[in-house]
């Protein structure tokens, strides 16, 4: 599992890595300085390069940054959450990393003193690799060797080297990549960027993060509401009552243009059980969908539980929602959702995929 930066940067501040002050948009301090650096959180590298990282010097601007940020993709992938740091006002970028070598099953640490830049682009001679036997962990000839190579004390990369393979063992990691790593003004060394990627089932360690968003776990939290749920990736998240007409519905937003952040079957449990419905609107929420489109079409059980759901759940929160919806108790339940601006009522299916795109494109 590749981690975001945000969550790299949290591993690496329990393992005592110092990190620039940072936080997510969602959550300002309540003081900071500027500059700061609006870095988009995205899985892919290069984030630099294809502008989805600024350094800003006021409240417009940064503002104005976080908007453009989220608006464009990088590499394909769209921003999922936006990270904000106090800059850091450094005198060099080193890079260090440790990575596993699936070939000798030995990890390895690389170094170089020209850090910031893509490690591929470094000629290799200023690029130090290092094997490490598992069992004899980090001898003092390595540290040795770091330390010249980077041209920094062997204290220094003893402290470095020490927390940074701490993590990498216990944490079970395939990579834990500082690139750049600053040496600031008063000689500290500070991880500027974390590109982190566990291997296995690390469970404890995903749940301690700040999101939880593999496809797996997501499948799994429905499975635990007795619900059918995929995890694709994009923006909307469909939510439909039986899995023929959320197939149905997904085919029909994807051909409009949508692209369909994941797929929920209701399987005729979370029907009757107003909790139970809040509850599965609140874990799709965890993996941030932009927008949601409910199709239901009840014969047997009321639509009012679930209209009260979405109702309570999402009615005048800022995501737009489409609800499409036929059968028992219609009236009372568009009764429920009227009251909110960002949700739209409809009994049409094709009106419903419309506006769902209409709300993408322009909004609420
Ligand atoms: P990446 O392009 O996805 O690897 O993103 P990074 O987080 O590595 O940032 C790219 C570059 O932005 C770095 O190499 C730095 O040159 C610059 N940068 C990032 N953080 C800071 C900061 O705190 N201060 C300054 N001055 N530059 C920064
Ligand atoms: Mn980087």
């Amino acid at each position: 599992m590749k981690l975001y930066e945000v969550e790299g940067k949290q591993l690496l501040k329990e393992y005592g890595i110092l990190i620039p002050n940072g936080w997510l948009k969602s959550t300002p301090p309540s003081s900071f300085q500027f500059p700061v650096i609006v870095k988009s959180q995205v899985l892919t590298g290069g984030r630099g390069k294809a502008g989805g990282i600024k350094l800003v010097s006021n409240d417009a601007e940064m503002h104005e940054t976080i908007n453009s940020i989220l608006s464009i993709e990088i590499k394909g992938e769209k921003a999922r959450n936006i990270y904000i740091e106090e800059a850091v006002n450094f005198s060099k970028e080193l890079y260090l990393a440790i990575i596993m070598d699936r070939t000798y099953k030995s990890p390895v640490i690389i170094a170089s003193a020209a850090g910031g830049v893509d490690i591929e682009e470094t000629p290799q001679k200023n690029i130090l690799s290092i094997p490490v036997n598992p069992l004899l962990g980090l001898e003092e000839y390595i540290i040795r060797r770091v330390a010249s190579f980077l041209d920094i004390s062997f204290v220094k990369a003893e402290q470095i080297l020490m927390k940074l393979w701490n993590l990498f063992t216990k944490e079970q990691a395939d990579l834990v990549e500082i690139n750049p790593l600053f040496i600031d003004r008063n000689n500290n060394l500070i991880a500027g960027d974390a590109k982190i990627v566990l291997s296995g089932d690390n469970e404890k360690t995903k749940e301690r993060l700040i999101f939880t968003r593999s496809s797996e776990s997501f499948e799994e939290r429905c499975q635990g509401l007795k619900v059918g749920g995929a995890y694709i990736g994009g923006e909307i998240s469909i939510v439909a009552s039986g899995a023929g007409l959320g197939m149905a519905t997904l085919d029909i937003v994807s051909d409009m243009g949508g692209k369909v952040h994941s797929l929920l079957d209701l399987q005729g449990h979370v029907i009757h059980d107003l909790e139970g419905a809040k509850l599965l609107i609140q874990e799709i929420q965890k993996f941030s969908p932009k927008s949601f489109l409910f199709n239901f079409y009840f014969q047997v059980a009321s639509c009012k539980i679930l209209a009260e759901a979405i109702a309570s759940e999402l009615g005048g929160t800022s995501i737009p929602v489409t609800v499409r919806m036929k059968g028992i108790d219609l009236e009372e339940a568009k009764n429920k959702l009227r009251p909110f601006k960002n949700i739209f009522i409809t009994e049409n299916l094709q009106v419903a995929c419309e506006n769902t795109l209409l709300f993408a494109k322009e909004g609420i």
